[in-house]
């Protein structure tokens, strides 16, 4: 007898092993630190109704099943002996959910397993007891939400007051905070020890309550967490409160998301946009200084054209003149249009609203066109609508810049036939009127394709190998937005080959007192020379630059002026100010600068207030504002152009202010 219970004995490990997988109870070994099965018999797959497989590869398999209101105790108790250190066997009963559905109650015994003094695995025995009844679709709801909280990288925590800090958090606390669940059950206030000292004021427990009890409004903070390896993450986390049927707050619910990569992404947008603004800036002062660095040699150019056309030549130099002052002139233009299109990517183009004739505007304009037109062969009709109200309010320079350019192009563009410039009214009262204007022309025309694209920005037709018109590409996007900025509409229709017509409408306020003094009709004015006036005026030039000096002082003893030159401003202030009719003053002057030298002159009592005309090459929206801001009266862009120096003193002559 006692060899055979030696000899049981000593086989007795094997006799248990081949009694428990056999036997109907499910016998199974896990880790204490996860959810991980070392063990588990065939019974598990009659019991859960799962194969045994899938618990070994997916351990959540084992908790999933168990019906949601019983998990959280299960878990609790698994913790509490861990914990405990006990060697006591504990016994507990539970519901779960086979596959097929059915709920079923179990009853499961389980020791905890010890490596010294640490709780490493628990073994244990579990069986069916019975039936449940079945499940509601409540049940089974809370069941898949609980699923889906489980699964989420997002921590979601219940907590109670007082008595019950920590009722629930997910898995997900552990992969975030870097702790376990269970960690923060025992010591609620745990999760606050890793918020990062310079942020607890944020997040303060007291910030939590008044949070909860809508003392201050629900909303996300973001705080930085410590792990315990050191390593610090960004959290964004909302709260909200929770309250009986009654309305009593009963605790406090919250969502904390890990945004470490979002904030690192922000940090990096920041600083690329910062390094965009700063490289735009430099863009930006690069383009203000080639602005005047490319006019001033431009105003050399263009100044002396002017000076030798009208002196006595022989025809071949006039026509060598008329090519380099062409040519200066398209320069001019493209700078302009860079200059444009700089303004409007950096929101400095403004517009003014002024009173504008604009008969007086458009045949102004269609005299230069219908020059530019007979040089090319080409007829260029116009039509006015008689009920076009003869004045609005608009920026005359940008009205004129627009139809300009769209005339312009259908000249560029037409080699043989015709340009059509007509202005209807589309609408109008007394108050306003949106009028249309269409350049319409028989040249190369725009294929469907690329009509979209012409009003972007450097958008040609032409490849850059195969260009034969001159451009580059910014008109027709600066007209586009200009027409925008007046609130109107530009269309363009065309064929390949035939021609094309651009429609710009625009809603204007009128003046409804206005009476023009031009015919309905206009009368395009002939490319002749007109006899031009002459202003016997006192001139004073504050200017540095010896070619400018010459340019201005025969510019204006041309136009009839008596001219006197101050190459600085010092040399300015001591002349005796009061015996001329008009100042034209350089802004980048050696000894002080033409805003300091007008400001020093408006100090002065003179007996009036002397016109000071800024002749300058710093064009930018800011520059012009200070100008006026210092007491100047009108600006005059360099180059110099005689048309704009006529303007300027039919404009500031006394003769005219008397
Ligand atoms: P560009 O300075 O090159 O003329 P725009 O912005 O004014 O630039 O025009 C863009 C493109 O649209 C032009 O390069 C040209 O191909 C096309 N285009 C504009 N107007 C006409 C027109 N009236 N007829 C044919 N093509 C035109």
């Amino acid at each position: 007898m006692a060899k055979i219970a030696k000899k049981i004995n000593a086989n007795l490990g094997s006799f248990l092993s081949h009694f428990v997988s056999s036997t109907h109870e499910v016998f199974w070994v896990r880790a204490a630190a996860s959810d991980e099965f070392y063990y588990v018999n065939q019974a598990f797959s009659d019991v859960w109704g799962r194969p045994v497989n899938e618990l070994l590869a997916n351990a959540d398999v084992w908790m999933n099943a168990i019906v949601v209101d019983d998990r959280e105790a299960y878990r609790q108790h698994l913790s509490r002996l861990a914990q405990a250190q006990s060697t006591q066997c504990f016994h507990l009963e539970y519901r779960l959910v086979r596959s097929c559905g059915a709920t079923i109650r179990v009853r499961e015994s389980c020791q905890p397993i010890y490596a010294g003094r640490q709780c490493v695995a628990f073994m244990g025995c579990t069986y069916r007891v019975g039936e449940a009844p079945p499940q509601g679709r409540d049940d089974y709801a809370r069941q898949f939400f609980q699923f889906f909280i489980e699964k989420s990288d997002t921590v979601f925590w219940v907590s109670g007051f007082k008595d019950q800090p920590t009722v629930y958090v997910n898995p997900a606390y552990q992969k975030v905070w870097g702790k376990s669940c269970e960690s923060l059950i025992l010591d609620p206030g745990s999760w606050y020890e890793s918020v990062h000292e310079e942020d607890r004021d944020k997040i303060s427990p007291k910030k939590l309550m008044d949070a909860a009890s809508h003392i201050t409004p629900p909303g996300s903070t973001r705080f930085r967490i410590r792990r315990p390896t050191g390593e610090v993450r960004w959290i964004r986390e909302k709260n909200f409160p929770i309250r009986s049927a009654l309305g009593e707050l009963i605790g406090c619910a919250g969502i904390a998301e890990d945004i470490t990569e979002d904030v690192r992404w922000e940090a990096e947008l920041q600083q690329a946009k910062l390094h965009a603004e700063a490289a735009n800036q430099a863009k930006s002062d690069f383009l203000a200084m080639m602005s005047h660095e490319l006019r001033t040699p431009l105003n050399a150019i263009l100044g002396m054209t002017q000076i030798l056309e009208q002196s006595s030549l022989t025809a071949e130099q006039r026509s060598q003149l008329t090519v380099i002052r062409q040519s200066g002139s398209n320069l001019l233009s493209l700078l302009n249009e860079i200059l444009d299109f700089t303004k409007i990517e950096h929101g400095n183009l403004k517009l003014v609203q002024e009173r504008v004739d604009l008969h007086s505007l458009l045949s102004g304009m269609l005299s230069d066109m219908a020059v530019q037109a007979a040089q090319k062969g080409l007829s260029l009709r116009q039509s006015i609508d008689a009920d076009v109200a003869p004045f609005i309010f608009a920026d005359s320079k940008r009205l004129f810049q627009i139809l300009s350019n769209l005339l312009g192009n259908a000249i560029k563009y037409t080699k043989h036939g015709y340009v059509n410039f007509q202005v209807t009214s589309l609408h109008s009262n007394s108050r306003e009127a949106t009028l249309c204007f269409t350049v319409e022309d028989s040249g190369i025309g725009i294929e469907k394709a690329k009509l979209d694209s012409i009003f972007g920005r450097f958008q040609q037709i032409e490849s850059v190998y195969q260009r034969k018109h001159d451009g580059v590409g910014l008109g027709l996007a600066i007209v586009k937005e200009l027409v925008t900025r007046m609130r109107g509409t530009i269309t363009v229709s065309s064929e390949p080959g035939v021609g094309s017509q651009f429609s710009v409408v625009i809603p204007f306020e009128v003046d409804p007192f206005g009476v023009s003094t031009q015919p309905a009709a206009l009368e395009v004015a002939s490319a002749e020379i007109c006899e031009e006036a002459l202003y016997p005026l006192t001139v004073l030039v504050v200017e540095d630059n010896k070619i400018n000096q010459k340019i201005s002082k025969t510019l204006l003893e041309q136009c009839g002026c008596q001219v006197t030159i101050a190459e600085n401003a010092s040399v300015a202030l001591k002349q005796s100010l009061a015996q001329f009719d008009i100042i034209f003053m350089d802004l980048g002057l050696p000894d002080m600068d033409g805003f300091q030298a007008t400001e020093k002159i408006r100090a002065l009592d003179l007996g009036r207030r002397i016109p000071i005309v800024a002749m300058t090459a710093h064009v930018f929206t800011h520059d012009l504002e200070r100008c006026y801001a210092v007491g100047m009266d009108e600006v005059i862009a360099k180059p110099i152009m005689r048309e704009d120096l006529l303007a300027a003193l039919k404009k500031w002559s006394p003769l005219v202010h008397a």
